[in-house]
């Protein structure tokens, strides 16, 4: 550390040459990163709230009543007439909330002890920093041909320690969605905590049903789902760091808090302390500045881009794994490896292109960054590689 102050000018000029180094969604060449740039009229109301700490609601009167409408709005457009939750970090921290919930709920309710959630492969890791954390044995669902929940393999896994069954609404790695109605049967069926991790796919599914697009049912409107969670952070482009969790209930946030002596409030459920309050209010401000038709209309055209690319890919001759649900294409050359496909398109033009495990692929997200210009030089890349 230096001793004596520094020049805020001299500070700023090295804080230009570090940013110099990070890469900028508006260049597009991030292809595989499931963030992209805020909204600039977020950004304007994230600096005017940076102060305001959601974990003092006491203080944050204006703030918190904001989280709480917030909540209710996604609540309406996930089918839940009220809805108990919170804007946290992002979907690790909402998928860790709604776990330790029911694991929670599980240890008050029914006795259970060193319990079990049941999950897919293709769910996303931080079920297993949440496992970890609580003390969870992860017992694994199968998946099917098509890479998704394989329902019977549920029902068989099924013990008397269960806690948690797990679902998605947007695979990380291929934005497929599970076949929810039937498991949330299941879940109710046994009275177990349903939760439909949705950080992907809840920012778009709800508003392309809104224009015509067909998707199963997969939110609160089948009885059996618990929790679900929401990222702003991604489609709904709210800055980071804003994750929604979203809980039927409101005995499931009960059965997580615990005492907060020196605050305003009594107890506290959150896993987070002092929280900012930014994110949450420039996700309530997004969601009226775009209202469902303008949040309708930028997934149609990510799933326009989504298509653009699954049938330019096809037509030079690679191989698309899946058949895209959400604005996910992952796709192979017909010889070469993912890791050296993705290393020569770095070499090339710098693209930054990501890797899925399950299966081997390389994969792209078209998030709203992703222009169509941009697709077209990187189909190029492409063409001369094939
Ligand atoms: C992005 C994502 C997460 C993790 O969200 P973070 O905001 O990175 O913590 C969890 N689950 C799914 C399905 C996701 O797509």
């Amino acid at each position: 550390m230096n001793d004596l102050p520094i020049d805020e000018e001299e500070i700023l000029k090295e804080l230009d040459a570090i940013q110099s180094e990070d890469l900028k969604y508006s260049g597009g060449r991030i292809l595989g990163s499931m963030c992209t740039e805020a909204h600039p009229f977020a950004k304007k109301v994230y600096t005017k709230f940076l102060d305001s700490n959601l974990g003092d609601p006491g203080l944050f009167k204006g703030t918190k009543a904001t989280e709480d409408k917030t909540i209710q709005i996604i609540g309406k457009l996930l089918n839940l007439d009220k809805a108990y939750g919170n804007i946290v970090t992002g979907g690790t921290e909402a998928n860790i909330m709604a776990i330790r919930a029911a694991r929670n709920h599980a240890r008050n309710y029914k006795g259970i002890k060193d319990g079990e959630i049941i999950l897919p492969r293709s769910a996303h890791f931080s079920f297993k920093k949440a496992a970890d954390m609580m003390n969870l044995k992860i017992v694994e669902a199968d998946l099917d041909d098509n890479y998704k929940i394989d329902v019977d393999s549920i029902k068989k896994k099924i013990t008397d320690k269960t806690v948690a069954i797990v679902a998605i609404a947007g695979t990380t790695e291929l934005g497929l969605i599970d076949p929810i109605e039937e498991i949330s049967k299941i879940a109710y069926e046994n009275n177990i905590f349903f939760h439909v991790d949705a950080a992907f796919g809840g920012f778009s599914i709800p508003f392309l049903k809104n224009i015509g697009y067909e998707y199963p049912e997969f939110d609160f409107k089948l009885d059996g789902v618990s929790s679900i969670t929401v990222d702003p952070h991604k489609m709904g482009l709210a800055p980071i760091p804003a994750g929604g969790i979203i809980f039927r209930k409101k005995e499931y946030l009960e059965v997580m808090a615990v005492d907060s002596p020196y605050l305003t409030v009594k107890t506290q459920s959150t896993i987070v302390g002092t929280r900012l309050g930014a994110s949450t209010v420039a996700t309530y401000a997004l969601l009226k500045y775009f209202g469902k038709s303008g949040y309708s209309k930028m997934a149609r055209e990510l799933m326009e881009n989504t298509y653009f690319l699954r049938d330019s890919l096809k037509e030079i001759g690679y191989e698309v794994i899946v058949e895209p649900e959400l604005n996910i294409v992952a796709f192979n050359h017909p010889e070469k490896s993912p890791e050296k496909l993705s290393d020569e398109l770095e070499k090339i033009n710098g693209w930054k292109v990501s890797v899925a495990n399950c299966p081997k692929a390389i994969r792209i997200v078209l998030m709203n960054h992703v222009t169509k210009t941009h697709l077209k030089e990187f189909l190029n890349d492409l063409k001369s590689l094939y």
